[in-house]
Protein backbone atom coordinates (compact mmCIF):
# COMPACT_ATOMS: atom_id res chain seq x y z
CA UNK A 1 0.00 0.00 0.00
CA UNK A 2 1.50 3.70 -0.73
CA UNK A 3 2.22 5.35 2.43
CA UNK A 4 0.33 8.89 1.22
CA UNK A 5 -3.22 8.82 0.40
CA UNK A 6 -3.78 9.74 -3.18
CA UNK A 7 -6.18 12.66 -4.36
CA UNK A 8 -7.51 13.44 -7.79
CA UNK A 9 -8.87 17.07 -8.52
CA UNK A 10 -10.03 18.76 -11.56
CA UNK A 11 -6.60 20.42 -13.35
CA UNK A 12 -9.84 22.47 -15.68
CA UNK A 13 -12.85 23.52 -15.72
CA UNK A 14 -15.62 24.88 -13.19
CA UNK A 15 -14.88 22.82 -10.79
CA UNK A 16 -11.18 23.92 -10.34
CA UNK A 17 -11.67 27.25 -8.19
CA UNK A 18 -14.03 26.19 -5.85
CA UNK A 19 -11.73 22.89 -5.05
CA UNK A 20 -8.57 24.20 -4.54
CA UNK A 21 -10.74 26.69 -2.30
CA UNK A 22 -11.74 24.26 -0.18
CA UNK A 23 -8.74 22.30 0.04
CA UNK A 24 -6.53 25.49 1.25
CA UNK A 25 -9.40 26.71 3.03
CA UNK A 26 -9.09 23.18 5.09
CA UNK A 27 -5.14 24.53 5.67
CA UNK A 28 -3.73 21.99 3.08
CA UNK A 29 -0.52 23.45 1.75
CA UNK A 30 0.32 22.61 -1.75
CA UNK A 31 2.00 24.17 -4.77
CA UNK A 32 0.01 24.18 -7.82
CA UNK A 33 2.75 25.21 -10.15
CA UNK A 34 1.34 25.12 -13.65
CA UNK A 35 -0.99 22.14 -12.16
CA UNK A 36 1.07 19.92 -13.41
CA UNK A 37 0.36 16.07 -12.41
CA UNK A 38 1.03 15.47 -8.83
CA UNK A 39 1.36 18.45 -5.74
CA UNK A 40 2.24 17.15 -2.54
CA UNK A 41 0.90 18.11 0.53
CA UNK A 42 3.25 19.63 2.61
CA UNK A 43 1.09 19.44 6.30
CA UNK A 44 -0.71 16.09 5.38
CA UNK A 45 0.20 12.80 4.63
CA UNK A 46 -1.43 13.67 0.80
CA UNK A 47 -0.16 13.68 -2.45
CA UNK A 48 -3.24 15.73 -5.13
CA UNK A 49 -3.51 14.10 -8.71
CA UNK A 50 -4.67 17.24 -11.09
CA UNK A 51 -6.41 15.20 -14.06
CA UNK A 52 -9.49 16.38 -16.16
CA UNK A 53 -13.02 16.25 -14.02
CA UNK A 54 -14.29 13.53 -16.59
CA UNK A 55 -11.51 11.48 -15.38
CA UNK A 56 -11.19 11.57 -12.37
CA UNK A 57 -13.75 8.76 -11.59
CA UNK A 58 -11.10 6.19 -13.76
CA UNK A 59 -8.45 7.18 -11.65
CA UNK A 60 -10.38 6.31 -8.40
CA UNK A 61 -11.79 3.50 -10.00
CA UNK A 62 -8.36 2.24 -11.24
CA UNK A 63 -6.82 2.52 -7.95
CA UNK A 64 -4.29 5.20 -9.13
CA UNK A 65 -5.68 7.33 -6.58
CA UNK A 66 -7.47 6.62 -3.23
CA UNK A 67 -10.06 9.22 -3.80
CA UNK A 68 -11.47 11.92 -6.15
CA UNK A 69 -13.49 15.53 -6.43
CA UNK A 70 -15.54 15.04 -9.12
CA UNK A 71 -19.17 16.17 -9.90
CA UNK A 72 -22.17 14.23 -8.94
CA UNK A 73 -23.48 14.14 -12.62
CA UNK A 74 -20.24 12.83 -14.01
CA UNK A 75 -20.37 10.18 -11.62
CA UNK A 76 -23.92 9.18 -12.31
CA UNK A 77 -23.37 9.16 -15.56
CA UNK A 78 -20.21 7.04 -15.25
CA UNK A 79 -22.12 3.94 -13.63
CA UNK A 80 -19.17 3.80 -11.51
CA UNK A 81 -19.17 1.44 -8.04
CA UNK A 82 -17.63 4.28 -6.44
CA UNK A 83 -18.54 5.43 -2.39
CA UNK A 84 -19.56 8.67 -2.20
CA UNK A 85 -17.85 9.67 1.00
CA UNK A 86 -19.85 13.93 1.25
CA UNK A 87 -21.25 16.48 -0.71
CA UNK A 88 -19.38 19.04 -0.92
CA UNK A 89 -21.85 22.02 -1.64
CA UNK A 90 -20.71 23.80 -5.12
CA UNK A 91 -20.84 23.24 -8.49
CA UNK A 92 -24.51 22.89 -8.04
CA UNK A 93 -26.29 22.39 -10.82
CA UNK A 94 -29.44 19.97 -12.62
CA UNK A 95 -29.68 17.66 -15.63
CA UNK A 96 -32.40 19.02 -16.94
CA UNK A 97 -34.58 18.30 -19.71
CA UNK A 98 -35.43 21.69 -21.82
CA UNK A 99 -37.32 22.03 -25.78
CA UNK A 100 -37.69 25.32 -27.74
CA UNK A 101 -39.65 27.81 -25.84
CA UNK A 102 -42.80 27.55 -28.38
CA UNK A 103 -42.57 23.65 -28.61
CA UNK A 104 -45.87 21.31 -27.48
CA UNK A 105 -43.90 19.80 -24.91
CA UNK A 106 -44.60 21.38 -21.38
CA UNK A 107 -43.54 18.43 -19.23
CA UNK A 108 -41.12 15.31 -19.39
CA UNK A 109 -44.04 12.85 -20.47
CA UNK A 110 -44.84 14.78 -23.42
CA UNK A 111 -41.65 13.41 -24.82
CA UNK A 112 -42.75 10.20 -25.49
CA UNK A 113 -41.39 9.40 -28.34
CA UNK A 114 -39.08 12.81 -28.97
CA UNK A 115 -35.80 12.77 -29.92
CA UNK A 116 -33.38 13.93 -27.05
CA UNK A 117 -29.89 14.60 -27.89
CA UNK A 118 -27.61 14.92 -24.28
CA UNK A 119 -24.14 14.01 -23.02
CA UNK A 120 -25.12 12.42 -20.48
CA UNK A 121 -26.81 9.44 -22.42
CA UNK A 122 -26.74 6.79 -19.40
CA UNK A 123 -28.40 8.83 -16.77
CA UNK A 124 -30.71 10.00 -19.50
CA UNK A 125 -31.62 6.58 -20.60
CA UNK A 126 -32.06 5.34 -17.18
CA UNK A 127 -33.99 8.07 -15.82
CA UNK A 128 -36.66 8.01 -19.39
CA UNK A 129 -36.63 4.04 -19.15
CA UNK A 130 -37.78 4.41 -15.44
CA UNK A 131 -40.38 6.62 -16.26
CA UNK A 132 -41.35 4.03 -18.86
CA UNK A 133 -41.28 7.23 -21.59
CA UNK A 134 -39.94 5.55 -24.96
CA UNK A 135 -37.38 8.46 -26.30
CA UNK A 136 -34.85 8.41 -28.66
CA UNK A 137 -31.72 9.55 -27.25
CA UNK A 138 -29.11 10.92 -29.46
CA UNK A 139 -25.19 11.40 -27.87
CA UNK A 140 -23.41 14.27 -28.16
CA UNK A 141 -20.26 15.10 -26.60
CA UNK A 142 -20.64 18.86 -26.59
CA UNK A 143 -22.86 22.00 -27.54
CA UNK A 144 -26.07 20.19 -26.98
CA UNK A 145 -28.56 22.95 -26.67
CA UNK A 146 -28.14 23.95 -30.39
CA UNK A 147 -29.18 20.36 -31.03
CA UNK A 148 -33.13 21.19 -31.46
CA UNK A 149 -32.00 24.43 -33.85
CA UNK A 150 -30.20 22.50 -36.41
CA UNK A 151 -33.26 19.71 -36.16
CA UNK A 152 -30.46 16.95 -34.57
CA UNK A 153 -33.47 16.41 -32.08
CA UNK A 154 -37.26 17.81 -30.44
CA UNK A 155 -35.08 18.28 -26.54
CA UNK A 156 -32.28 17.87 -24.84
CA UNK A 157 -31.25 17.00 -21.21
CA UNK A 158 -28.29 19.08 -20.39
CA UNK A 159 -26.64 20.41 -17.23
CA UNK A 160 -28.59 23.72 -15.94
CA UNK A 161 -27.52 25.98 -13.51
CA UNK A 162 -29.10 29.38 -13.85
CA UNK A 163 -31.28 28.39 -17.01
CA UNK A 164 -29.42 31.71 -19.13
CA UNK A 165 -27.72 29.37 -21.65
CA UNK A 166 -31.54 27.92 -22.12
CA UNK A 167 -32.73 31.13 -22.30
CA UNK A 168 -30.39 31.89 -25.24
CA UNK A 169 -31.17 29.43 -26.98
CA UNK A 170 -34.48 29.63 -27.18
CA UNK A 171 -34.52 26.92 -25.01
CA UNK A 172 -37.40 26.55 -21.91
CA UNK A 173 -36.94 23.90 -18.90
CA UNK A 174 -39.21 21.08 -18.82
CA UNK A 175 -38.37 19.14 -15.89
CA UNK A 176 -35.59 18.11 -13.53
CA UNK A 177 -33.78 14.59 -14.58
CA UNK A 178 -30.73 14.88 -11.47
CA UNK A 179 -29.58 17.21 -9.19
CA UNK A 180 -25.76 17.81 -8.67
CA UNK A 181 -23.20 19.43 -6.98
CA UNK A 182 -19.53 18.36 -6.30
CA UNK A 183 -18.54 15.14 -4.14
CA UNK A 184 -15.94 13.45 -2.67
CA UNK A 185 -15.97 9.75 -4.09
CA UNK A 186 -13.30 6.66 -2.80
CA UNK A 187 -12.62 3.30 -4.47
CA UNK A 188 -13.95 0.74 -3.03
CA UNK A 189 -10.34 -1.18 -1.82
CA UNK A 190 -9.63 2.33 -0.48
CA UNK A 191 -12.52 2.69 1.41
CA UNK A 192 -12.12 -0.43 3.01
CA UNK A 193 -8.23 -0.34 3.73
CA UNK A 194 -8.02 3.65 4.19
CA UNK A 195 -10.77 4.19 5.81
CA UNK A 196 -9.36 5.91 9.01
CA UNK A 197 -7.51 8.69 6.67
CA UNK A 198 -10.01 8.71 4.58
CA UNK A 199 -12.76 9.88 7.38
CA UNK A 200 -9.83 12.25 8.05
CA UNK A 201 -10.17 13.75 4.78
CA UNK A 202 -14.08 14.40 5.11
CA UNK A 203 -13.93 15.66 8.80
CA UNK A 204 -10.96 17.91 7.82
CA UNK A 205 -13.37 19.12 4.20
CA UNK A 206 -16.65 19.24 6.58
CA UNK A 207 -15.77 21.32 8.98
CA UNK A 208 -14.77 24.15 6.23
CA UNK A 209 -18.32 23.19 4.75
CA UNK A 210 -20.00 23.85 7.98
CA UNK A 211 -18.55 26.73 8.87
CA UNK A 212 -19.11 28.52 5.44
CA UNK A 213 -22.43 29.75 5.81
CA UNK A 214 -21.91 31.41 9.77
CA UNK A 215 -20.57 33.79 11.74
CA UNK A 216 -19.38 34.04 15.16
CA UNK A 217 -21.32 36.46 16.92
CA UNK A 218 -19.65 38.50 20.34
CA UNK A 219 -22.01 41.49 21.92
CA UNK A 220 -22.28 43.10 25.55
CA UNK A 221 -25.42 43.05 27.10
CA UNK A 222 -27.04 43.75 30.34
CA UNK A 223 -27.61 40.51 32.48
CA UNK A 224 -31.47 41.13 32.90
CA UNK A 225 -31.85 41.37 29.07
CA UNK A 226 -30.23 37.67 28.53
CA UNK A 227 -33.71 35.44 28.59
CA UNK A 228 -34.69 37.58 25.84
CA UNK A 229 -31.63 37.95 24.00
CA UNK A 230 -30.84 33.74 24.17
CA UNK A 231 -33.86 33.55 22.13
CA UNK A 232 -32.54 35.05 19.27
CA UNK A 233 -29.92 32.97 19.78
CA UNK A 234 -29.99 29.36 19.55
CA UNK A 235 -26.28 28.64 18.92
CA UNK A 236 -24.44 25.67 17.88
CA UNK A 237 -25.97 24.32 20.85
CA UNK A 238 -26.57 27.03 23.36
CA UNK A 239 -24.89 30.94 23.06
CA UNK A 240 -21.96 31.42 26.00
CA UNK A 241 -22.39 33.85 28.85
CA UNK A 242 -19.74 35.19 30.67
CA UNK A 243 -20.28 37.72 33.42
CA UNK A 244 -18.18 41.10 32.74
CA UNK A 245 -16.23 43.41 35.21
CA UNK A 246 -18.78 45.31 35.09
CA UNK A 247 -21.89 44.44 37.57
CA UNK A 248 -24.57 43.51 35.64
CA UNK A 249 -23.23 43.16 32.56
CA UNK A 250 -22.47 40.17 30.35
CA UNK A 251 -20.85 38.93 27.48
CA UNK A 252 -22.52 36.63 25.08
CA UNK A 253 -20.95 34.69 22.18
CA UNK A 254 -22.98 32.38 19.66
CA UNK A 255 -22.60 30.88 16.34
CA UNK A 256 -25.53 31.93 13.56
CA UNK A 257 -26.32 31.48 9.62
CA UNK A 258 -25.01 34.20 7.64
CA UNK A 259 -27.97 34.96 6.05
CA UNK A 260 -29.40 35.64 9.30
CA UNK A 261 -27.04 37.97 10.91
CA UNK A 262 -28.97 41.24 8.88
CA UNK A 263 -31.92 40.20 10.37
CA UNK A 264 -30.65 39.82 13.91
CA UNK A 265 -28.79 42.86 14.29
CA UNK A 266 -31.44 45.41 14.98
CA UNK A 267 -33.24 42.91 16.89
CA UNK A 268 -30.26 42.42 18.90
CA UNK A 269 -29.46 46.01 19.97
CA UNK A 270 -33.25 46.57 20.24
CA UNK A 271 -32.62 43.76 23.19
CA UNK A 272 -30.08 45.84 24.68
CA UNK A 273 -27.12 44.62 23.12
CA UNK A 274 -24.03 46.62 22.38
CA UNK A 275 -20.44 46.94 21.00
CA UNK A 276 -21.76 43.99 18.42
CA UNK A 277 -19.01 42.16 16.62
CA UNK A 278 -19.70 39.29 13.70
CA UNK A 279 -16.37 37.43 13.11
CA UNK A 280 -15.98 34.94 10.35
CA UNK A 281 -15.52 31.00 11.42
CA UNK A 282 -12.84 28.84 9.63
CA UNK A 283 -13.52 25.44 10.47
CA UNK A 284 -16.55 23.54 12.88
CA UNK A 285 -16.06 20.50 14.58
CA UNK A 286 -19.76 20.14 16.24
P1 LIG B 1 -16.26 21.52 -16.65
O1 LIG B 1 -16.92 21.03 -17.91
O2 LIG B 1 -14.92 20.89 -16.42
O3 LIG B 1 -16.26 22.99 -16.49
O4 LIG B 1 -17.10 20.97 -15.40
C1 LIG B 1 -18.37 20.56 -15.57
C2 LIG B 1 -18.92 20.11 -14.25
O5 LIG B 1 -19.21 21.24 -13.44
C3 LIG B 1 -20.23 19.40 -14.48
O6 LIG B 1 -20.04 18.04 -14.70
C4 LIG B 1 -21.00 19.71 -13.24
O7 LIG B 1 -20.72 18.75 -12.25
C5 LIG B 1 -20.46 21.07 -12.79
N1 LIG B 1 -21.37 22.19 -13.13
C6 LIG B 1 -21.87 23.05 -12.24
N2 LIG B 1 -22.67 23.94 -12.84
C7 LIG B 1 -22.68 23.67 -14.15
C8 LIG B 1 -23.31 24.25 -15.30
N3 LIG B 1 -24.11 25.30 -15.21
N4 LIG B 1 -23.05 23.72 -16.50
C9 LIG B 1 -22.20 22.69 -16.62
N5 LIG B 1 -21.59 22.09 -15.57
C10 LIG B 1 -21.82 22.56 -14.35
Amino acid sequence: MRDRLRLAIPNKGRLVDPTLALLHDAGLVFEEHDRSLVAHVQNHPLDVLFVRTGDVIEFVNDGVADAGITGGDILAESGANLRTLCNLGYGRCRLAAAAPADALYQAIADLAGARVATSHPNVTRRFFADQTIPVEVITLSGAVEVAPRLGLADAIVDLVSTGSTLAMNGLRAIGDILASEAVLVAGPQAADQRADELHGIVMMLGSVMAARGRKYLMMNAPAARLAELESMLPGLESPSVIPLAHAGMIAIHSVVGTDEVWGLLPRLKAAGASGILVLPIEKILP
